[in-house]
């Protein structure tokens, strides 16, 4: 079987021993974060000379690559994380995929990798979806199937220079709650000895390389009984930039939504980004993008006018935090940790993704 799109035909190969029903289904009841993998993969093979060549939908499985692939020297490789839907009708949607199609093709640029085009990226979304569309959970839980694209140099070559051969490969996970105790205010640990990127460095770019130097400050939160590490700005290590794996937002007294600008080391995030335009348009609040720097965070938790803080991302979509702790420093959880506007905004959010909500923006795909 195959199918075309306007730029490339699809080989299937259907995966020969898929997962037995009862047991999916046993994972599907409680898929946890990142542990379990669906029936089948979509790979695409770029080089120099073809261009992107080979689409092909292949049973999830291990993939050969030489030992002297450059990807496993010098960390040539890309990420992306959404997640497909189901909705109550049992139909199954991304939500704003366009805006990570982007964003990968930003760090390709960055990685001196090959971008992938908008149309591909998203078929290759469809393709997956579609044959593994039993693997996405039903929407009690908030449970989704979470999709990871990514890009690596398979070239073998041990000079430094930028790949001329690359594969993309997609795979999905079920997913549960990211935080293993659900939505609950979380300790967050300030990173005060290490940097997950520097000024003019990868800091915007989704790359395996960011999340490696981020491993061991996320060690150090963990033995300190935070669920996640706060980086400052690479300049002047005053202000916040972001958690490991979330952007962070501070609501104040006055119905402002305060984030972060972005200065080039923080990731655009799509929630981030999703969340500014939901909070304008249909809450009514002012929001800003601006430095926010520890001093701000700690006057305004101990004078009440920081109300409410939490964390977004697509894996936990929007999380209460509660105190900043770190080597040095202690800031107390802001007044609020329930969070009435935290709460609001994930519940809107999440009305559009699980199709609860009429989606007026067209951002389900
Ligand atoms: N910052 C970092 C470092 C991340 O890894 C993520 C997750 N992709 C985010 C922010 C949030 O981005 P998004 O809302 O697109 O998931």
């Amino acid at each position: 079987m195959s199918d075309t799109t306007d730029a490339l035909t699809f080989a299937h190969t259907p995966n020969p021993h898929p997962t037995d029903p009862a047991k999916r289904a046993e994972i599907l009841a409680d898929p946890g974060f990142g542990v379990h993998f669906s029936d089948h993969m979509v790979t695409i093979d770029y080089d120099v000379e073809h261009g992107w060549h080979d689409a092909q939908v292949l049973p999830y499985g291990p993939l050969a690559v030489y030992p002297g692939a450059s990807v496993l020297h010098y960390a040539q490789e890309i990420f992306e994380g959404l997640k497909g839907y189901r909705h109550a009708d049992g139909s199954v949607w991304t939500f704003r995929p366009e805006r990570n199609a982007a964003r990968f093709q930003k760090s390709a640029e960055r990685l001196a990798l090959p971008q992938l085009p908008t149309d591909l990226f998203v078929e290759s979304l469809r393709q997956l979806g579609t044959v593994d569309r039993d693997w996405v959970p039903d929407p009690e839980g908030e449970k989704s199937l979470y999709l990871r694209p990514f890009m690596f140099a398979t070239e073998q070559f041990l000079g430094v220079r930028s790949a001329q051969e690359v594969k993309f490969v997609l795979i999905a996970s079920p997913a549960g709650p990211y935080f293993a105790d659900g939505v609950k205010p979380v300790d967050i640990w300030l990173s005060e000895d290490f940097a997950r990127t520097s000024l003019g460095g990868t800091g915007e770019a989704k790359c395996g390389g960011n999340y490696a130097a981020s491993l061991e400050p996320e060690n150090e939160a963990h033995a300190n009984g935070c669920a996640q590490v706060l980086f400052l700005d690479t300049e002047t290590h005053t202000n916040v930039d972001e958690l490991g794996g979330m952007n962070i937002m501070f609501v104040t007294d006055d119905n402002v939504l305060v984030t972060p600008k972005l200065t080039g080391s923080i990731l655009h995030g799509v929630t981030r980004e999703s969340l500014l335009t939901i909070a304008a348009e249909d809450f009514g609040l002012k929001v800003e993008e601006r430095a926010v720097s520890l001093d701000e965070w700690r006057e305004r938790v101990a004078d009440g006018t920081f109300t409410e803080i939490f964390a977004c991302g697509t894996a936990a979509v929007i999380n209460p935090l509660a105190a900043l702790k770190g080597r040095t420093v202690s800031i107390p959880a802001a007044r609020n940790t329930g969070g009435e506007v935290t709460m609001g905004l994930r519940k809107a959010l999440t009305d559009i993704q699980f199709g609860r909500v009429p989606d007026r923006r067209g951002w389900m795909v």
